[in-house]
């Protein structure tokens, strides 16, 4: 059966100190797994991107992961992704998981997912696509990012429809219903969950 939605989630490759970065990456990739949704992500085993993965998986999600050949082994590639693409290139890795997904959630990370976050912003905002970008902040782990950026606003050197092009929240589940809505689709709740 398709999927009848595919998330880009973007998040750490490592866990992070406090185990509710784990717990919160476990409960979106359960809930994509559980609402009929696809997973693509940067195809690698460790850290909150790795647990976000097993979980989708876990709870009868399809997974797509794209790593580049030169990180196969530093992220530990997952070859239990329902597809592991292995590409030459970062920007070959990028292309292809923005092409695959019909909207973006940043959960926490480091640079690679600001990276990630930011480029994906920008593109949409320069029209190079239209689907939405969220930023899961549970726990005010991006609190400082988000003030910083009311502070671009307020200097003016952003405009408050750029900061309006992102969706912020705190609740994983009612972000993610808003992502999948946003989008124009639907999730197919398994019937336990019904
Ligand atoms: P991090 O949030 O730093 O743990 O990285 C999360 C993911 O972002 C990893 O899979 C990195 O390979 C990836 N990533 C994407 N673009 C970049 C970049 N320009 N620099 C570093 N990491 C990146």
């Amino acid at each position: 059966m398709n999927p009848s939605f595919s998330l880009c989630v973007y998040c750490g490759s490592r866990p992070g100190l406090d185990p509710k970065h784990l717990a919160l990456a476990s409960t979106v990739g359960q809930w994509i797994g559980r609402h009929g949704g696809q997973l693509v992500y940067g195809g690698g085993k460790a850290g909150l991107m790795g647990e976000v993965a097993r979980s989708t998986l876990g709870a009868g999600g399809r997974v797509i992961g794209v790593i580049p050949a030169a990180l196969v082994e530093k992220e530990w590639a997952n070859h239990d992704c329902s597809e592991l693409h292995i590409v030459s290139t970062m920007h070959d890795r990028k292309r292809m998981m923005a092409e695959r997904a019909d909207a973006f959630l940043a959960l926490p990370g480091g640079i690679g997912t600001f990276e990630e976050l930011f480029e994906v912003w920008t593109w949409r905002q320069l029209g190079y696509h239209d689907k939405p970008v969220g930023i899961l902040n549970t726990s005010g782990y991006y609190d400082g990012l988000l003030t910083f950026l009311r502070t671009a606003v307020s200097e003016q050197l952003m405009s408050e429809w750029q900061m309006e092009l992102i969706q912020t929240g705190s609740e994983p589940i009612a972000l993610l219903q808003s992502l999948v809505q946003a989008a124009g689709l639907t999730t197919t709740p398994r019937l336990e969950e019904i």
